[in-house]
């Protein structure tokens, strides 16, 4: 197929999703792919692909892979677990494939993610789909084997996966050159280039070749005009591909509010726990206090359950992740730490204790289940102190959440400890003073 010119859309601040591939408005349309064949694409990336047993490419890679193969900068929104990952990947892989190396051994792609585990899983990926590429891939991330990474760094590593902090770090030290890289990723981007991570990144941004000489792509579930504007300095006009423009959520997820008081939210809990007691469950707390909370009560009633947070040693949180992903911890209570981007089989029901504030969060969290075309359920318990965020969540889904008003039958009776019956009578030790997010 030939290639005339990108297709470009002037960024408009009314514009609420991205126009489909079919807007005839521009002047180049690219027609989606029916198959990885017809891409033209190395035998050797090919060969992934069929490892990994993808037989036909998902809707998200269907209509971005004609633009990024192409070499066209490229924002793409698709719902979650509908593989941007291998989108990005194949990308990738292809065009350091066909362009010769220009720089000695530096790394020539660069992959950021929001949190360690994703970084982690993105690089094994990579590591399947890449199997017979050749390439050398590097996980940077804080938490662990500062010095073990800086080596894979300096030994001359082709793919970078990294989250922001220990990025920069390397690249403060000069251990991370930048100078060879061709193509940029940003995963996840409306969280990296929110508030929390927009200082980071522009740092980063700064320090790679300009974005005319390289490259750019970003992906998220939600995408929204504020990251399109964030990165209008940072990369050539893009192609905006949207997977599903209606809907946010895949239809696979059933997902209800419960409206419960905030006092028997527990109960109501354990009452679910008891009604699922097996299945592989991920319950979503706003602030740590509130997972570990969760945590000390659900073990003190019999369920045996584990912790995800910030807070935890990186080492352990990749144990309790691999040991939830292969099912040897049934329930794992984590932060939005656990929202983005992670894949894990079978995580039959997700339950929100809490409805996050940011309503991105809502679909990044239910988004744990339902993946690749499974089913799952996500409960979100709604009490007093929740009911403010549900009107912008439904508001970025674009519909109305199915809600109903739980019964007193739903509660299980609470077995408590001493140390916490004490503490009940004198609630305020709970959750006292600051509590940062994650
Ligand atoms: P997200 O869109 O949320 O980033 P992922 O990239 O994590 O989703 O993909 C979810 C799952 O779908 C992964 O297990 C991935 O291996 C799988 N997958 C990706 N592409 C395909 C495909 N073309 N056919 C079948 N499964 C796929
Ligand atoms: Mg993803």
């Amino acid at each position: 197929m030939a290639l005339k010119g990108p297709k470009r859309y002037a960024i408009m601040p009314h514009r609420k999703t991205a126009p489909s591939t079919t807007d005839t408005s521009n002047d180049i349309i690219l027609a989606p792919a029916s198959s990885f064949t017809e891409l033209g694409l190395d035998e050797r990336v090919l060969r992934g692909i069929r490892d990994l047993g993808f037989e036909a490419p998902t809707p998200i890679q269907a209509k971005s892979l004609p633009y990024t193969l192409g070499g066209f900068d490229l924002v793409g929104q698709a719902q979650t677990g509908t593989g941007k990952t291998a989108a990005f990947l194949i990308t990738i892989f292809q065009r350091l494939l066909k362009n010769p190396r220009k720089q000695g051994p530096l790394p020539r792609a660069l992959i950021i993610s929001p949190t360690r585990e994703l970084t982690l899983q993105i690089e094994k990926e990579a590591r399947d789909l890449g199997a017979h590429t050749g390439f050398s891939f590097a996980a940077v991330l804080g938490g662990i084997d500062y010095h073990r990474q800086a080596e894979s760094l300096r030994s001359g590593t082709d793919i970078v996966v990294g989250t922001p902090g220990r990025l920069i770090d390397y690249l403060k030290q000069r251990t991370l050159k930048t100078d060879g890289i061709e193509i940029l990723v940003i995963d996840e981007a409306d969280r990296l280039l929110d508030m929390g991570f927009i200082k980071d990144l522009r740092f980063i941004l700064k320090n790679l070749p300009p974005f005319n000489a390289r490259q750019t792509l970003l992906f998220s579930a939600t995408i929204n005009f504020r990251v399109i504007e964030a990165t209008y300095h940072y990369m050539k006009i893009p192609v905006e591909v949207s997977a599903t423009p209606q809907t946010v959520v895949v239809d696979e997820v059933t997902h209800e509010l419960v409206h419960i008081e905030h006092r028997k939210k527990f109960r109501f809990l354990l009452g679910l726990m008891e009604k699922i007691r097996g299945e592989r469950a991920l319950i979503f707390a706003n602030t740590k206090s509130g997972v570990m909370m969760i945590k000390e009560r659900l073990t003190e009633n019999g369920f045996s359950a584990s912790a995800l947070t910030g807070d935890i040693l990186q080492r352990k949180r990749i144990k309790l992740l691999e040991r939830f992903m292969k099912g040897e911890i049934t329930v794992l209570i984590a932060t939005d730490v656990a929202s983005r981007g992670l894949h894990i089989d079978d995580v039959g029901w997700i339950i929100l204790y809490d409805l996050p504030q940011n309503a991105e969060d809502y679909v990044h969290r239910i988004g744990r289940t339902a993946r690749a075309g499974k089913r799952g359920v996500a409960v979100s318990l709604v009490s007093e102190q929740d009911v403010y965020n549900i009107e912008p969540i439904e508001k970025l889904i674009g519909e109305k959440i199915s809600y109903r008003i739980a019964s007193d039958d739903e509660l299980s009776p609470e077995r408590e400890s001493e140390k916490r019956a004490k503490k009940t009578q004198h609630p305020k030790k709970w959750g006292k003073g600051r509590d940062s997010r994650r």
